[in-house]
């Protein structure tokens, strides 16, 4: 079996397809180099053998040593030097990469190889010992903490003190003998630590880097990550190890990282950083301030202009905004790593139409680019201009939209907070972010660095999910024993608010209101080639017309769940409702009803007129009554006061209404059974208004949906009662207006009996918030105390009211589709229109579903319309 691929010298074994096998590194790495780029020679042991790693209680496949070693040897010859080669060394990085990218696995090793004797060749050979102890006591650091497991701390403590003793600042200013005696100190470090002296061997060296590599896999920092990102069935990582390029032995070396375009904005530019004289990840450690990626054109011309070339192949290549890696040794240009470049929702949109526009990809590709998700981005709220803004800093604009929160200072503190309360926002500010504050930064809102590039880690997580975020404000002070922060000079306190603009880079201090986006250009564009391909309509859910506006706005086409009771709770109405709960007659219900019914038939106006011409789905009464009544006593007594009644009759009618489990209980159409008036006086208010609007020449298509049935008795009882209310209505106007009346499928029992239902339902729309709850038996409002633990313990794998439980919710909706279609085909010819109206909606992976089982429509909140048209489009392509 082959365990190990090589590439290197314009050649590979490996291509950018074999990312399972060699991950996302090792097969760009031979895909660069087998189109000529280039890249310094090495090898990728696959992802197959971290697998068998794992199976074989940490042991690594017998054969493997061998294929490592010619591998190697073929290495050696491309590059003309030889591992632990006294006098000429060739020195090796090794370097993790799984299919997937991820941050919070190893980091990497470099200059493994360098040994006593080795070090000295080195020094000999480059003529330069400063260089040869310097990447020397690097090595001993990094191998000793990430492959030993010393704490890095104790290199650290001994290099300031050398500095100390010295009297020098910075590591630049230690001389090659300074190093030397570093070297000595770090030795003792490791051996004090770890009980044996540091390997001299390095072949040794070799593979314990390589086996921490694979323990790395299964390290707590790469688990959270794949946990919070949801990647699974990932073999493993595979382990690349190349030869050594250097960027820090001058003045005409460097080491650099870019975007083949800006992946905030998307516009078509070369976006980066680089240093001169510079090793490794000092770009992104934020050491020293790197250069913008257009000034290497003065610093050195020629590279420049094939990095200009390289950036070019690698878009026309791989047909994809590239994340890019590359070293310069003396004048020479090394490619490192490409990868699909992260990039913000915005800048995805952009990019996609951009390259479509440029021949690179055709439209329906454009669509399958953009994660549905993504667009949340564009959707995000921005700074209200009308606001007083006044920035009292500025940082580095790393990841857009505006967010404001209460200051916390760690990510564990962050945590903490969020469980306690959800609902307050958090802005995470640090000075740096590392993976082990990605739990942190999830849970805030916004995450403000004071430190750090485009490039650093606080900017790349932040983009990839599209969480406001602001790196390298360097007036930013954090004094974190203190709780607080200065910014400019003015001090703020933990759990003060802070708002900042991820777009621009701005600071404020205290709260700033912000406005909500609109749909416009490369955005607007996108959605036009989504609305070609998709099949499936997009409806909203929205209860008022500012609602129904801004969903139109964004592309909804039509209404799918008009919540009645939402207007019930507003000024004089909850005291009509009130009234009409309290009654002790059905004259008296009847009277507190048409109080109600002319603001019902107001609202219904309102939204008709909204969605002129578009369908509106309109839900009777669905909630139990309980709820629009006060449980507390001060609240009571207002009512009993406000109606002129006996505060023991509200206490008592509190009392009888009170349920064991009101998610079961009275509530939906079990209310219009025990109360035909209410429906009445809705069905009335709906076509009234409906009649209203046509007479001022505007379409309407009101749909009326019956709650919460089960039985096909309460179906034809109800709709009877519906039909008898609509005509009387029409027959007393004297005005024609169609309608349709139909039920929610949200019962377990209706789907199973869609079949009798759709003799009478005229369309169908499946309610999965209340079909998951009765389906799994969670309550909704009670999952919290479990639902961790069943995440955890993979008993599901997705909070099931958040995405559609496609094995189980999943067969009652399409049986339901199933059953009901063929009966009412049978029954009247006709189609039997169907929807989904939970939160489902609006979940892509859900609204795949729902285009794979047939359904009409998905509805979703008005937010997530577009986000919706787009996964629909890439569920049909
Ligand atoms: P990550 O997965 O964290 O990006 P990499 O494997 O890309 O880690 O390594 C980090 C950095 O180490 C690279 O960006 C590069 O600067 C440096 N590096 C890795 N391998 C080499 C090499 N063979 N020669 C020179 N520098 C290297
Ligand atoms: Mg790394
Ligand atoms: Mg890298």
């Amino acid at each position: 079996q082959k365990y190990v691929y090589s590439f290197g010298g314009g050649e590979a074994e490996g291509t950018a397809k074999m990312k399972e096998l060699l991950g996302g590194k090792g097969a760009n790495l031979a895909e660069m180099s087998s189109i000529g780029i280039p890249v310094p020679p090495g090898f990728t042991i696959t992802t197959e053998v971290c697998d068998l790693y794992y199976k074989n209680e940490k042991t690594l496949p017998e054969g493997l040593t061998s294929q490592v070693e010619k591998a190697l040897a073929r290495m050696e010859a491309e590059y003309g030097s030889k591992l632990g080669d006294p006098s000429n060394p060739l020195l090796v990085s090794v370097r993790s990469g799984a299919a997937m990218s991820m941050p919070g696995m190893m980091n990497t090793i470099l200059n493994l190889g360098l040994s006593d004797a080795s070090t000295e060749g080195l020094a000999r050979k480059t003529d330069n010992p400063r260089f040869a102890y310097d990447g020397y006591r690097r090595l001993i650091d990094m191998f000793g903490s990430v492959v030993m497991g010393v704490d890095h701390e104790h290199f650290e403590h001994e290099l300031q003190s050398l500095k100390d003793q010295k009297g020098v600042k910075l590591d630049t200013e230690l001389k090659a003998d300074d190093l030397k005696e570093l070297v000595r100190r770090y030795k003792a470090v490791y051996e004090k630590a770890v009980g044996t002296g540091f390997p001299q061997d390095p072949m040794e060296q070799l593979w314990k880097a390589v086996e921490a590599v694979f323990r790395s896999w299964m390290g707590k920092k790469a688990i959270d990550y794949r946990r919070i990102e949801k990647i699974s069935g990932l073999k493993g990582t595979a382990v690349n190890v190349q030869a050594m390029v250097f960027g820090n032995t001058g003045t005409t070396s460097g080491t650099g990282v870019a975007f083949t375009r800006d992946p905030n904005t998307g516009e078509n530019e070369f976006y980066g950083d680089f240093l001169i004289n510079a090793q490794g990840e000092d770009v992104v450690a934020g050491i020293r301030t790197p250069e913008h990626i257009a000034d290497l054109e003065k610093e050195m011309p020629a590279v420049y202009t094939q990095l200009l070339e390289i950036r070019q192949t690698l878009e026309t290549h791989y047909k994809e905004m590239q994340d890019i890696e590359f070293t310069i040794q003396d004048g020479t240009l090394y490619m490192l790593q490409t990868r699909t470049g992260k990039r913000t929702g915005t800048a995805a949109v952009k990019i996609a139409v951009d390259m479509a526009k440029e021949g690179l990809i055709d439209e329906k590709t454009a669509v399958q680019r953009v994660n549905p998700d993504s667009l949340n981005h564009l959707l995000l709220p921005q700074l209200d201009p009308k606001a007083d803004a006044k920035p009292a800093a500025r940082g580095i604009a790393a990841s857009p939209g505006a967010a404001c929160g209460k200051v916390v200072l760690t990510a564990e503190e962050a945590v903490r907070q969020r469980e306690a309360n959800p609902k307050v926002p958090l802005m995470l500010v640090r000075k740096e972010t590392s993976p082990e504050d990605v739990a942190g930064m999830d849970a805030a809102v916004g995450i403000l660095t004071s430190t750090g590039g485009k490039a650093s880690h606080a900017a790349v997580v932040a983009r990839g999910w599209g969480k406001p975020c602001i790196v390298g404000c360097e007036a930013v002070r954090i004094n974190e024993k203190a709780g607080e922060i200065s910014v400019n000079g003015t001090a703020v306190k933990a759990g003060d608010f802070l708002t900042i603009n991820g777009t621009t880079g701005d600071v404020m201090i205290g709260e700033v209101p912000t406005i909500p986006p609109k749909m416009a250009g490369d955005f607007a564009v996108l959605m036009e080639w989504a609305d070609k391909y998709r099949t499936l309509k997009i409806r909203t859910n929205a209860d008022n017309p500012k609602d129904s506006a801004k969903a139109r706005e964004f592309g909804a086409e039509g209404i799918g769940l008009c919540r009645t009771e939402h207007m019930f709770f507003e000024g004089q109405r909850i005291v009509d409702m009130r009234k009409m709960i309290l009654a002790d007659t059905e004259a008296d219900r009847r009277k507190a009803l048409d109080g109600l019914e002319p603001y019902q038939r107001d609202d219904f106006i309102g939204i008709f007129e909204a969605m002129a011409g578009l369908p509106v789905t309109i839900r009777l009464l669905d909630p139990p009554l309980h709820e629009f009544l006060p449980h507390d006593e001060t609240g009571q007594n207002e009512v009993a006061k406000q109606l002129g009644l006996d505060v023991q009759k509200v206490r008592d009618r509190v009392e009888s209404l009170h349920e064991s489990n009101p998610m079961l209980g009275f509530r939906g159409c079990r209310l219009a059974v025990r109360y035909p008036e209410i429906l009445e006086m809705q069905v009335r208010a709906i076509i009234d208004a409906a009649i209203a609007v046509k007479k001022k020449g505007i379409e309407v298509l009101p749909e009326i949906m019956i709650p919460l049935v089960g039985t096909v008795e309460e179906m034809a009882l109800l709709k009877a009662e519906t039909e008898r209310v609509c005509k009387e209505t029409i027959a007393k106007a004297g005005t024609e207006v169609a309608y349709l009346i139909g039920t929610m499928i949200e019962v377990p029992r209706a789907a199973l009996t869609a079949d009798k239902i759709a003799e009478h339902a005229e369309f169908f729309s499946f309610g999965t918030n209340d079909l998951t709850q009765m389906t799994f038996g969670y309550s909704r409002d009670d999952i919290k105390s479990f639902m961790g633990s069943y995440l955890e313990k993979k008993i599901l794998p997705e909070d099931p009211f958040a995405s559609l439980d496609e094995s189980g919710v999943g067969q009652l909706v399409s049986m339901g589709v199933e059953k009901g279609r063929a009966s009412r085909k049978a029954a009247t010819g006709d189609h039997l229109k169907i929807g989904i109206c939970g939160e489902h909606g609006g979940d892509p992976a859900s609204v795949a579903f729902c285009h794979k089982v047939g359904l009409d429509y998905v509805s979703c909140s008005p937010f997530r319309v577009p986000i919706a048209r787009l996964a629909a489009a890439q569920a049909a392509i």
